[in-house]
């Protein structure tokens, strides 16, 4: 199977009309021939619509686009590949407005397709599991401690919704000295292979609060039994132990958690830095989203050329997601 294009000009050349992007999906989907989702049989006619495979044995019609992310898409197949094509070459994320104005499609439009790529990111990625040393941290998202309520809201540029109806936006902060944490406030549980100060893949989960149970049932899901951690919390010691893991660690100062830690502050300040650069902070609803697509750039930031491709992959794969799933 052909490469995903390196460069705009290529892509145009190998993604210009619908054709060559069924052509694409199908190759993908299915790279030894169309197989019956319906009863397995691998034989098929095209049926009148180019998309359209009808089995020979149970004739049931199968559209290329049917059970993936495309599924009952409105937008041709040109603009998503567009799209994913962006988000896949801008490091910091695409721009919703920019895309909106280079397809000639409705913001809304772009912000849904967006926060579907998104979703299919966090799918592709949901069954990695962690293994090795690992370092425990947890990262607070939100409005910054002290700071006067009307300068907490800032608007997300990408959003079609009313500036009235949009939820709070989370600024990245600290949860505030000695207090505790606000309500627009988000604690999200950061695990990093770190070996050799190099960092490995990344889990990140946000929950109301790092409890002992909310460490417990996030490295129950993501790591591999028996590993090595290293944190600096008495909810990860108790949690991670008591799943049969080894921690080591003690308590830090605030000064030389950095040191301590430093696989996983690497991590939490890339995501700030991420959160922050591109999309002028980010709704509690939408983090989720926005989380699996660093995860997804930041496990993939050394196979650059390939990210495309993995992401196009990971959009055939993922189920299909309706508009009503999203708001
Ligand atoms: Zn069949």
């Amino acid at each position: 199977m052909k490469s995903f294009p390196a460069n705009a000009l290529e892509f145009q050349e190998a993604f210009g009309t619908e054709e060559k992007c069924e052509a694409y999906l199908a190759k993908l989907r299915w790279p030894h021939g169309f197989v019956c989702p319906n009863c397995g049989h691998d034989d098929s006619y095209t049926a009148s619509t180019r998309n359209l495979f009808q089995c020979t044995v149970c004739l049931k019609q199968t559209s290329i686009t049917a059970g993936t992310l495309f599924h009952g898409t409105h937008l041709p197949l040109t603009c998503w590949f567009w799209i994913i094509y962006q988000v896949a070459q801008d490091k910091g994320g695409a721009s919703c407005r920019k895309l909106a104005s280079q397809l000639n499609r409705p913001v809304k439009t772009i912000w849904h397709v967006l926060h579907k790529v998104r979703y299919a990111m966090g799918r592709r990625d949901e069954g990695i599991t962690l293994a090795g040393f690992i370092e425990i941290d947890e990262a607070i998202l939100g409005p910054e401690a002290r700071r006067p309520a009307k300068e907490e809201e800032v608007e997300e540029v990408a959003s079609p919704v009313k500036k009235s109806q949009m939820p709070r936006q989370l600024k990245l902060g600290r949860k505030p000295k000695g207090g505790k944490k606000r309500k627009t406030q988000v604690e999200v549980i950061v695990l990093v292979e770190a070996e050799r100060f190099h960092a490995g893949n990344v889990v990140l989960r946000a929950v109301e609060r790092t409890t002992y149970e909310s460490v417990k049932e996030t490295v129950e899901l993501r790591v591999d039994p028996c590993q090595v951690f290293k944190g600096d919390k008495k909810q990860a010691h108790y949690a991670v132990r008591s799943l049969g893991h080894t921690f080591v660690g003690k308590k830090s100062n605030p000064d030389t958690a950095c040191i301590d830690l430093p696989v996983v502050h690497r991590v939490i300040s890339l995501l700030k830095h991420f959160l922050m650069g591109t999309y002028y902070g980010v709704s509690k609803k939408y983090l989720p989203g926005y989380m699996a697509e660093f995860c997804f750039r930041f496990i993939r930031r050394e196979k650059e050329r390939s990210l495309s491709e993995s992401l196009l992959r990971a959009c055939v794969f993922a189920l299909p997601l309706t508009y009503d799933e999203l708001k």
